[in-house]
């Protein structure tokens, strides 16, 4: 049939000129992130696969028509193969902790405890299987201090006098008196939309409200003046924000430009919670703002119940734009607001199954690796160190926090989820001097926002065989270690 043999004609350069703009297109944002090595294998995909269109439109030649019309078929089967909805089977529900988990257990809580003194000695007595893990950290240099890895007492300095001036200087703000009752009325609805409006306006990248529930919320304060204060659920709704780490300076992780990234950010996060709880303390409504270090209850979760994410195996917030490269903060309050639905992240989960990236460059190999514990399925480790600390004190569930993220789900050992080791993970900031991020950068959902990478969630949440190629892809172009960069 004649229209038959004229298909190819069109149908070929049209392919290829297609195929080698997105290529282009994905090669030049790529130079643009300063990722060389992927711009560069972009650009070799792309005149490769388009040659065998565009081949014969230039040279002026024919292949038989069988040819012709394999090639033709061969991008749209590819196109189906690879973008029909088609999510698999994922075996997942979100978990819940069943009990609140106190603050005094997060390594924050602990680094503050003075060995010798009364508040030491009450702690271990009744944690004594955190006391060998503590020693551990305590023996080394410290944080943001002179002798460690990563010294810089430039960026140091500077990350220091934003966690201990000016943070400190927003600290009580988060509380506030509330002002006579509202009178402009509004809807629960219409306080929603202005709130997670104001929140993007002034800053956040992302913002979602839900019901606070117990274990969105400390049981006992662990730092500061409300040491072992029991914290009260005061209030009915909470709004979750997130803001985004420059994926410039995390690259550098975990040097010291990380770490001032960190400070920038609890800051710019803290900055906005202070501004939406005066915002709603000053229409009648009580209104409290968690921000970094002067924290009631557990960001991580409460952002991921507002439907901003998933708690990835890394035990951070997974967001769907930024993975887990944001910080968080939240207001609690009682105005009548709209819960966000809830968007249970499968596909995150599904892909961290899978990949491991963060576990396999932890350098204190304190990610887990293999399945959830709680599932069915042993757990898979190459690490000695790690398994020997999860075996022997099996005290890890009443402790798990990543420094800096908030505290991941705890207290419950009937819930699945990935365990880290938070004293090892603690132990090498005080080593490294900063708070690494290693982690956060090499993860493949932590790429920049832009249309490609959303080109490439896209594809992993819609369709089972594309996620799985995703992974051995971005081991491909980024490499299954990401080399660490230097920040200019
Ligand atoms: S690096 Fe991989 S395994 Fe780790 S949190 Fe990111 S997607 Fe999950
Ligand atoms: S922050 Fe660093 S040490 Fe801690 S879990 Fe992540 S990669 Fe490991």
């Amino acid at each position: 049939m004649d229209w038959i043999e004229k298909i190819p004609g069109i149908a070929m350069p049209l392919e290829g000129a297609v195929l080698l703009s997105f290529f282009t297109a994905a090669f030049l944002t790529s130079m643009f992130e300063k990722e060389e090595r992927p711009a560069y294998l972009l650009l070799l995909f792309g005149f490769t696969l388009s040659l065998p269109f565009l081949l014969p439109f230039f040279a002026g030649f024919s292949y038989p028509q069988w040819i012709s019309l394999t090639l033709v078929c061969i991008p749209i089967l590819c196109l189906l193969v690879l973008f029909f909805p088609f999510r698999g089977r994922i075996d997942y529900s979100m978990q819940n902790p069943a009990d609140r988990f106190d603050e005094r257990d997060t390594m924050f809580s602990r680094r503050t405890l003075v060995p010798g003194s009364k508040l030491f000695n009450e702690y271990y007595a009744r944690r004594p299987g955190n006391k060998p893990l503590d020693n551990k950290f305590r023996k080394l240099p410290g944080l943001l201090k002179a002798g460690t890895k990563y010294y810089d007492p430039i960026i140091f300095a500077a990350a220091n006098s934003i966690f201990d001036r000016v943070i400190q200087e927003l600290h009580p703000r988060v509380e506030g008196e509330v002002a006579s009752p509202d009178s402009s009325g509004g809807t629960a609805s219409e306080h929603s939309d202005i709130l997670l409006k104001m929140a993007v306006d002034w800053g956040a990248h992302s913002a979602g409200i839900a019901e606070l529930q117990d274990y969105h919320v400390y049981s006992h304060g662990g730092r500061g003046s409300r040491y072992g204060q029991e914290i009260k659920v005061d209030h009915k709704y909470a709004l979750a924000l997130t803001v985004e780490m420059d994926y410039d300076m995390m690259r550098a992780a975990p040097a010291a430009p990380t770490v001032l990234e960190s400070a920038n950010q609890y800051l710019q996060s803290g900055m906005i919670g202070v501004q939406l709880a005066e915002f709603i303390r000053s229409l009648g409504y009580p209104a409290r703002a968690h921000i970094d270090g002067d924290y009631h209850v557990i960001c991580s979760l409460v952002a991921r119940d507002a439907g901003l994410g998933e708690i990835g195996r890394m035990g951070l917030l997974m967001t769907p734009r930024l993975g887990p490269r944001c910080r968080i903060a939240v207001v609690t309050t009682d105005l009548p607001l709209v819960a966000s639905p809830p968007r249970p992240q499968a596909t995150t989960i599904d892909f961290c199954r899978r990949c491991e990236k963060c576990a396999l460059v932890c350098p204190s190999q304190s990610i887990q690796f293999g399945p959830e514990q709680g599932s069915e399925a042993p757990i898979q480790t190459d690490i000695p160190h790690q398994t020997d600390i999860l075996h022997k004190t099996n005290t890890l569930h009443e402790t798990e926090a990543l420094p800096g993220s908030g505290v991941i789900i705890g207290g419950n050992e009937k819930i699945k989820r990935w365990k880290i080791d938070d004293a090892g993970c603690f132990a090498y900031w005080c080593l490294a001097g900063t708070d690494c991020g290693r982690c956060m950068i090499v993860c493949p959902y932590a790429h920049p926002d832009n249309w490609f990478h959303r080109f490439i969630r896209f594809g992993i949440r819609n369709n089972a065989i594309f996620r799985r190629l995703a992974i051995p892809m971005d081991d491909l172009f980024y490499g299954r270690k990401p080399k660490q960069r230097d920040f200019r």
